[in-house]
């Protein structure tokens, strides 16, 4: 269980709720490649560019260097990193990683491990994915660093043991009651018979970041707006009014219905007597989750 003790450690980086997927997002990157090509080290200048969009795509707001998880990572005893002289790491300068040749690659020992037990490949990436991101965006990253994970093996282990499974579906329920199963966003109330369909619980702080199971951390998202939500594309303001990132871009008429045209609406439900979102979790879902700028309602 070493590797799996180790990996898990990458999360004692976070603190006070700030995401810092960085190191999380190399590994699962290298993860992917190591399914591809085992014994293929990455140079620095070769992998750059994915990394840079990795970090765009699914990192905090604010901009990171790829050279800091791929100088970084090493002290965490599961990356190595060596240049064409041999030498360790010169650092998180771009230019002298790139320059040096530096090459990165999962240390013998774990490439052993993962070479001697088929299923820990499986078990370190979801543990990465569950540790740092919430699971509505699991197989978009999955997908985005290459990996090729087992679908009914992630199913079993994103459902989870039996009293989280409990735990889930008892919060749906008591979110859905609360916004009378109905979307916050959009309104939409799908059901195949008296079952709802497309209806979602979305944390507003991600669980894996101490955001409770609470109604005053929850809302009734159907599919499509929980998936943005959690993207940063959709947000909250102060006021409950809904917030549309300046970097979302849709030209279509769903995409301006749907989307767009949420700017500055106010949240439909939840029903007289639950709890509304707080006002902390908010906070929370701006500062890490949303993405940018926050754009202006038509008639502002
Ligand atoms: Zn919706």
């Amino acid at each position: 269980m070493e590797w799996i003790e180790r990996v898990g450690n990458l999360r004692q980086w976070t603190h006070n709720g700030t995401r810092a997927p960085h190191k999380p997002l190399l590994l699962l990157y290298a993860l992917g490649r190591f399914q591809r090509q085992p014994d293929r080290s990455m140079r620095y200048s070769d992998i750059e560019r994915d990394l840079r969009e990795l970090l765009q795509d699914y990192g905090p707001a604010h901009r990171t260097s790829p050279a800091y998880p791929f100088h970084h990572l090493v002290s965490d005893g599961v990356w190595e990193v060596r240049t064409d002289d041999g030498e360790p790491s010169p650092g998180t300068g771009v230019r002298v990683l790139r320059e040096s040749g530096a090459r990165g690659q999962l240390v013998p020992g774990l490439r052993a491990a993962l070479s001697t037990e088929p299923a820990l490949l499986g078990q370190l990436a979801q543990l990465l994915l569950d540790s740092h991101f919430p699971p509505s965006i699991h197989s978009d990253i999955a997908a985005a660093v290459g990996l090729d994970l087992e679908p009914a093996e992630v199913a079993a282990r994103t459902a989870g043991p039996a009293p989280e499974r409990r735990r889930a579906a008892e919060l749906r329920r008591r979110v859905l009651v609360a916004y009378e199963y109905r979307c916050a966003f959009c309104g939409f109330d799908g059901s195949i018979g008296r079952v709802p369909v497309g209806l979602e619980a979305a944390h507003v702080q991600w669980w894996a970041f101490q955001g409770p199971d609470e109604l005053a951390n929850c809302l009734c998202l159907c599919s499509l707006h929980h998936k943005l939500f959690d993207r940063g594309v959709l947000g909250l303001d102060s006021g409950r009014r809904i917030a549309v990132s300046q970097e979302f871009v849709g030209h279509g008429t769903a995409a301006r219905t749907q989307v767009l045209a949420l700017t500055g609406q106010t949240l439909i439900g939840p029903q007289r007597g639950s709890a509304r979102v707080a006002p902390e979790h908010i906070r929370w879902h701006t500062a890490q989750v949303f993405r940018g700028e926050a754009r202006l309602a038509e008639h502002a």
